[in-house]
């Protein structure tokens, strides 16, 4: 409508040449801001790629799904690279000092996990020790734990914590707390979710079936995908500041039965 009332004027001619000057330039503009919009688009998804899992990212919600290394390598992104960016693990002996109120279940089963994650090859030997740890594991009734975690600086408990320190990608210490006073059973999973925390796997999975699933529910030994990625982590060939890119070329037509054996 706007064209019609332009050639209507006596300065139409003019008028028009103008707005044709004027579309140019907006045109001008608007390819620029879209060619600078594009470049910044596709910068960002660089950056973002870089640490980012392949196409093939899932998440295991059914026992039936299949577990093969790209689901190994999706659990270690999710639960370790997507917060530090390059490999993190232990890499000399994990000595375990305990303390508080342990029962003797508690200590059957601290001994049972640590006889488990001692068959992960390329994990640090694991071990109880009486002095000299670099492993605190704290068994304490609720009513103490505010005073705990301020003791050792820590967030705010909920049934157990984990705290790591690590140096260039090395784990070297940790805390652990575990709320003493819960039934037996859940505490059992608490310690084991805690100990998985401890060599390496920071956050929580959306996989239902791992011991650290981030609905809080109970599971009682590693599942299939924990041991897994556990093996994946820990294997020599991994070292500490890997990207995600190098451990999934590593295991790039890798036999899956050598990992797991
Ligand atoms: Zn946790």
């Amino acid at each position: 409508m706007n064209n019609i009332h332009y050639i209507e004027k006596p300065k139409g001619i003019h008028t028009i040449q103008k707005k044709s000057f004027f579309n140019k330039t907006f045109l001008l503009f608007g390819v620029v801001i879209t060619v600078v919009g594009l470049i910044c688009i596709v910068g960002l998804q660089t950056n973002t790629d870089h640490f980012k899992p392949d196409s093939t990212f899932h998440f295991l919600n059914d026992s039936e799904d299949v577990i093969d290394f790209s689901y190994g390598l999706n659990f270690i992104y999710e639960t370790q690279l997507s917060r530090v960016r390059t490999i993190e693990k232990w890499s000399s002996p994990i000595k375990i000092k305990y303390e508080g109120n342990p029962t003797k279940e508690d200590i059957a089963v601290l001994k049972r996990i640590i006889k488990e994650f001692n068959t992960i090859n390329g994990l640090p030997e694991m071990k109880i020790v009486n002095k000299d740890e670099n492993v605190l594991l704290v068994y304490t009734p609720k009513e103490s734990l505010p005073t705990i975690q301020e003791k050792y600086n820590l967030s705010e408990i909920d049934k157990g914590i984990c705290r790591r320190r690590s140096e260039n990608g090395e784990i070297i210490s940790a805390v652990l707390v575990i709320e003493s006073d819960i039934s037996q059973e859940y505490k059992n999973s608490v310690v084991l979710h805690e100990f998985f925390h401890l060599v390496g796997f920071y956050e929580h999975s959306f996989d239902k079936t791992s011991v650290i699933n981030r609905d809080g529910e109970a599971v009682p030994k590693l599942s299939a995908v924990d041991t897994l990625s556990f093996k994946m982590l820990y294997h020599p060939e991994i070292t500490i500041g890997m990207t995600y890119e190098e451990i999934s070329t590593y295991y790039q037509n890798k036999d899956m039965n050598e990992i797991l054996k």
